[in-house]
């Protein structure tokens, strides 16, 4: 029998009570592939399945045999309350007439041709994988990492915790892909780490470089990077903002966080808080950069000096060259400013931080997926309200949600109502006529079945998150995260049926 994720479930009660009818106007539901089971791909699935005027037949796919996207590789391990979120989403997925079919991806095993014939409409949710570059020298030292990769590495995403025995890892710069090997052997020679960027994620990366092993044993990080972190020896981690504090793009929840860190020492240098005029207008309107300039006003010249790591936080600093041989040694960085445009201009006085880890946290980038339409200025695909413009035009069947419609902003949430624009567009599109279901049910799964591709489902999942929380209790832990592939292929299998 093929893997669980191969039988369509039956459609939603609407469908089946439409079908059920006496046959008279009666539409086959519309088909609908969703690329991509992060949140955006799941909330338009919700979407699509919480209106009852239309018939809809949903499959979410992910090119991962876990559903989840960056609520499993992205959000910080010791951030649970956000994670849960997670609970939702797999509700939706479990809804009747949606089916996920883990470990197919899109662009290899079919053609993003080959699923667009086999469906009658295509969204895109497959986000934004990649990193921004710095574009200075020295970014592509050993040692310089995109925050992507690393926090991939700490949320143990099988891309970067490879099926193989670490063996043929080398530290030539650059390396292909660092992968968790490279990562142990960082954090265990470096004293000294810079991360790049003020947003969420750069305080996630500086928390988690700042804590000890023993601080993140709570959570469900997989034991091959808690036993790195282990052996972790960072005293300091210096954060960097190009501009001044009102600049900042993360939450005042996030910086708190840092203020709560035991035997951390929190250091920021009252100069660096001035404030520009701009930085004063900023401050005076906007209630989160207010709240953040308090916190960090209450931290400033306030170091105890007696904690065994601290956590610099500068303004007004760039990075202009990472220095080093064959490995980061420092960031050379500069004082900066605004000029009457509000670009950040270099002020002249350079000086070094000593820096064997730098973290470049300065935001995600999507990356093309062959088939699909992309704009390599933006990294997004393009579109209006969610319908894709191909060739000048309206695409007749594609769709877009997520980062890779409107780039790497916002919190989990804000890509339900992106998810709804979306889902809103292409109804229209039905009610139109622009968008015609087809009697496709079923194409999808007979095309994969053809081509000896068996999908992972929820049951496989299930079986998954077993194996994680069975994993974790032999450790006294509520879950551990199984981060290779093969380990997660093995817990879906079942004897007889599996993957
Ligand atoms: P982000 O919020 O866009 O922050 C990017 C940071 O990089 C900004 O401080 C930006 O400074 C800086 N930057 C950009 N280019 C730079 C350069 N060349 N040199 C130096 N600094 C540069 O992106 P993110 O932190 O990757 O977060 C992505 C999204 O995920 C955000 O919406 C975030 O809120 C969300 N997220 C939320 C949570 C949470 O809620 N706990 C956790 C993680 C992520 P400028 O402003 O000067 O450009």
């Amino acid at each position: 029998m093929p893997d669980d994720g191969a039988d369509p479930q039956p459609l939603p009660r609407t469908a089946a009570d439409e079908l059920g009818a006496d046959g008279v106007g009666v539409r086959p539901p519309l088909v609908v592939a969703i690329v991509g089971a992060g949140p955006s791909g799941i909330y338009a699935a919700e979407a699509l399945t919480q209106q009852s005027d239309v018939p809809v037949d949903v499959t979410v796919l992910d090119r991962l045999p876990v559903p989840f996207g960056l609520v499993r590789y992205g959000v910080a391990p010791d951030h649970p309350s956000i994670r849960s979120v997670r609970n939702t989403l797999e509700r939706t997925l479990e809804k009747t007439g949606v089916r996920f079919y883990g470990d197919v991806a899109i662009g290899t095993d079919l053609t993003t041709e080959e699923l667009r014939a086999s469906v009658d409409a295509v969204i895109y949710a497959y986000g934004a994988g990649s990193d921004k570059r710095l574009e200075i020298p020295g970014e592509d030292l050993y040692g310089s990492v995109a925050a992507a990769e690393f926090v991939a590495w700490y949320c143990g995403h099988p891309d970067v915790h490879p099926d193989t025995d670490g063996s043929s890892i080398t530290t030539a710069d650059p390396p292909i892909r660092l992968e968790q090997e490279h990562f142990a052997r960082l954090v265990a020679t470096t004293s000294d780490a810079v991360v790049v960027g003020v947003g969420n994620v750069a305080l996630d990366v500086a928390r988690i470089l700042t804590k000890r092993a023993t601080e993140l044993a709570d959570t469900d990080m997989a034991d091959e990077v808690l036993d790195s972190l282990d052996h972790k020896v960072i005293a300091d981690v210096h954060v960097l903002g190009r501009r001044g504090p009102a600049y900042t793009s993360f939450t005042t929840k996030e910086l708190r966080e840092l203020g709560q860190l035991p035997d951390v020492d929190l250091l920021v240098d009252p100069l660096d808080l001035e404030l520009d005029a701009s930085g004063e207008a900023i401050v005076s309107r906007d209630k989160v950069a207010a709240r953040n300039l308090v916190v960090l006003r209450e931290w400033a010249g306030r170091s105890t000096g007696a904690a065994t790591r601290r956590l610099h936080l500068h303004f007004w600093t760039r990075p202009v060259r990472l220095l080093g041989r064959d490995r980061v040694e420092g960031v050379e960085v500069e004082r900066t400013a605004l000029d009457e445009d509000g670009a950040v201009v270099g002020r002249g006085q350079q000086r070094v931080i000593p820096a064997q880890l730098v973290v470049r946290s300065v935001g995600y980038r999507g990356e093309p997926l062959a088939g699909v339409p992309y704009d390599a200025g933006t990294g997004r695909v393009p579109h209006a309200e969610g319908r894709v413009i191909r060739d000048g035009g309206f695409s007749a069947d594609e769709y877009v949600t997520g980062w890779v419609k409107r780039g790497p902003t916002g919190v989990i949430g804000t890509n339900k109502s992106d998810a709804v624009e979306t889902v809103t567009s292409l109804l229209h599109d039905l009610d139109d006529g622009a968008l015609v279901p087809r009697g496709r049910v079923g194409r999808l799964s007979a095309l994969l079945a053809e081509r000896g591709i068996q999908p992972l489902g929820m049951d496989g999942w299930h079986r998954i998150d077993a194996a994680e929380v069975e994993l974790g209790h032999t450790h006294g832990r509520l879950r551990t995260t199984l981060a290779h592939r093969s380990e997660l292929l093995a817990a879906a299998e079942t004897s007889g049926d599996g993957h």
